[in-house]
């Protein structure tokens, strides 16, 4: 999932302070798995401005709602009967899910409440880590499921630096080394000579060598 964390509330109130009718729009899909933009943050963050707008004498409707997905044109067009009553979007949405509303209703200034992070997994309740970086050609097999690129602090693909120690990364302790955890992994399959071969620098042309990246399939078109 898309993981993304609340931007503080001086800015997000600096942004809004040229509108006076503010839709503050969650999504509930990835952001709110990562506790960042679903249903609950927004009510809150829609309670917390209108807060402050009263405490600063500010004339200003902040209303909320929360759709199933910001970056699915399905869901955003359900916006279509509500968006003329307001003058700006607050969107708790992840970066595609802002520039989806916006797409659609042009017309509408749709500002960013959230900082998106990174493709990562829910590790355990309020601990999310990332664990790819969306390559483009993904190489889990030839290390064990264990992706090096994203959990390797140093993106080292033939064998570890020397500096684990003890199971942990050298640069972040607090981290497993990806490489301690790619050799127990592949060890456990019996498959360690995966890493006889010599990988090549990574191409990254398949990420950001060719402008925006799409997916096309004639066969999901309608
Ligand atoms: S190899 Fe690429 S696609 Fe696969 S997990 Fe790593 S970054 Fe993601
Ligand atoms: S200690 Fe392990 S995870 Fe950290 S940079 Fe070195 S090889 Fe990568």
């Amino acid at each position: 999932m898309i993981t993304a964390e609340q931007k503080p509330i001086q800015e997000i109130r600096d942004m809004i302070s040229p509108y006076k009718k503010i839709l503050v729009l969650g999504c509930n899909s990835c952001v709110a798995e990562c506790a960042a933009g679903g249903e609950k943050e927004t009510a809150m963050l829609a309670s917390a401005l209108r807060m402050a707008a009263k405490m600063n004498e500010e004339d200003v409707l902040i209303e909320e709602k929360a759709i199933e997905r910001q970056c699915v044109k399905d869901f955003v067009i359900l916006l279509d009967d509500i968006i003329d009553q307001y003058d700006a979007v607050l969107s708790l949405g992840c970066g595609a899910g802002v520039q989806a509303v916006g797409d659609m209703f042009y017309e509408v200034p749709v500002i960013p409440a959230l900082n998106t992070e990174f493709l990562g997994e829910t590790k355990e309740q309020g601990l999310w880590l990332e664990n790819c970086l969306g390559c483009g050609d993904c190489m889990l097999y030839y290390f064990g499921g264990i992706c090096p690129l994203a959990r390797c602090s140093k993106q080292l693909l033939n064998g570890p630096c020397g500096g684990s120690m003890e199971g942990r990364c050298e640069v972040d302790p607090d981290m497993p080394c990806a490489w301690q955890m790619i050799i127990d992994r592949l060890s456990r399959f019996g498959a360690l000579e995966r890493l006889e071969q010599v990988y090549p620098p990574k191409d990254w042309s398949k990420k950001q060598g060719v402008g925006p990246r799409r997916i096309q399939r004639e066969d999901q078109q309608r």
